[in-house]
């Protein structure tokens, strides 16, 4: 575990947790009430926490434990009710979190009725989707990401990671499971180069926070072998390939990461992934003027992904 493991409370499992009260000398239920508190009802400090005694708030916090909710540094709005978020991360780094009330058009989530329209921010939304990042800045060097311009500079937490959906629903006064919320790991980073504290992060927001699985979607660059691991997850998000060109010169050009996995590798990690009833895999594809937008590129694209259950 990365994470230093007594300071924040946030990113702890249940297992975690229950060393930790057994430290303390508490019974091990208290534990339950902690994962309640930390992921369920989401506290922002231990004072809020009403079910643990006074003594051991007080005897966690002397030892500096806190929640460790991230807090939230700036908030764009748009006109659309898109807010994006710039999350503190505790080192003086920050991340983007972005609330898309209504989805944002590719990820609807499961399909299912839209529940009951709800007022936040003076403004009605009824469902929404939150774009969650992985790592601080990226390695991956995508030509057409703003991201990549600053380098890697450090993976996340999973409490960061679980973190920054917090303080969005937070903010957002969301309540779940009342209020449809679809998650996309498709901020800054690439998941899939952090695998341990993202998956460690999806356990806890499906277990604890209660947003399932199947509302959540992770966007990969073709990091193959971790595809391959992937699939193999009980518990896992549906999965997105950033495609972005459809033969190996054009996306060498694009996304360098090519040379190390290239479109033959990518496409059989791609058609050998166990897909779940009624999933498909999603290809994405950002259109650049000039660069690979053409009939012939739209024609390889179709040769590309033939035979495969997707959507574009
Ligand atoms: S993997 Fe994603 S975040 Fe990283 S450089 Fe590529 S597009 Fe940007």
């Amino acid at each position: 575990m990365t994470q230093m493991p007594h300071s924040s409370l946030l990113g702890l499992q249940l297992p975690e947790l229950t060393l930790l009260v057994e430290e303390f000398g508490q019974p091990a239920y208290r534990a339950r009430q902690l994962f309640e508190a930390l992921y369920r009802q989401r506290v922002e400090a231990l004072e809020q926490i009403s079910t643990l005694p006074q003594d051991f708030r007080e005897s966690l916090s002397e030892r500096g434990i806190s929640i460790g909710l991230p807090g939230i540094e700036k908030k764009f709005v748009s006109s659309d009710g898109t807010v994006r978020y710039l999350v503190a991360c505790g080192d003086g780094q920050s991340v983007e979190t972005v609330w898309m009330p209504e989805g944002d058009g590719g990820e609807a989530g499961d399909g299912s009725e839209a529940g009951n329209q709800t007022e936040t921010s003076g403004r009605t939304w009824e469902r929404a989707t939150i774009c969650v990042s992985s790592q601080v800045g990226c390695a991956v060097d995508c030509q057409f990401c703003l991201t990549a311009l600053l380098g890697i500079k450090r993976n996340l937490t999973a409490g960061e990671i679980v973190g920054q959906v917090c303080a969005v629903l937070n903010d957002q006064r969301v309540s779940l499971p009342l209020h449809r919320i679809n998650l996309v790991f498709m901020g800054m980073g690439e998941p899939f180069l952090n695998y341990g504290n993202f998956m460690k992060a999806v356990h806890l927001l499906v277990e604890g926070v209660g947003i399932v699985e199947s509302r959540m979607t992770v966007s990969t660059a073709g990091i193959v072998p971790a595809i391959y691991d992937f699939g193999l997850e009980p518990v896992r998000p549906k999965i997105a390939i950033s495609l972005n060109a459809p033969n190996d010169e054009l996306r060498t050009r694009l996304m360098p990461i090519n040379r190390k996995w290239n479109l033959e590798k990518l496409m059989a990690a791609a058609r050998e992934f166990p897909l779940r009833n009624r999933e498909n895999l999603t290809f994405e594809y950002v259109l650049l003027d000039g660069v690979n937008d053409s009939a012939e590129n739209a024609r390889e694209v179709v040769e590309l992904v033939r035979g495969l259950a997707s959507e574009t």
